[in-house]
């Protein structure tokens, strides 16, 4: 997600913006106060666009797990674990028990190594 700096209108990815500080407390997680890379500047990271394009994000990536079949071939299967690993990475904040388990599940399905536990 891009970040886009009110005083001197610098955008970059959000990780690229210094952290500071998270602000209020929300049911989808606290907003943070991030820092201008360039000019010093703070800036808002409002976490309910954020998870709201993770969303997005889950749903298409998902999808495209989906698909892929059993008997993929070997490019299929790389990009499949791409995807594996970037869903794992979002579920993190989100702790969806039913993405876990679809997850895993194509895991076996695929033979991809990758069991947590
Ligand atoms: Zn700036």
């Amino acid at each position: 997600m891009e970040l886009t700096c009110q005083e001197c209108g610098y955008i970059d990815e959000a990780l690229e913006f210094g952290y500071i500080c998270k602000i209020g407390i929300l049911p989808t997680g606290a907003d943070e106060l991030r820092q201008c890379p360039r000019c010093g500047a703070k800036v808002f990271l409002v976490m309910a666009e954020k998870l709201e394009e993770e969303e997005e994000q889950m749903r298409e990536l998902s999808r495209q797990l989906a698909v892929i079949p059993g008997n993929a071939p070997e490019f299929m299967l790389r990009e499949a674990r791409g995807i594996i690993r970037k869903l794992n990475g979002i579920n993190m904040r989100w702790n969806i028990a039913a993405l876990d388990d679809f997850i895993g599940e194509r895991q076996r399905e695929l033979g991809l190594g990758l069991r947590r536990n």
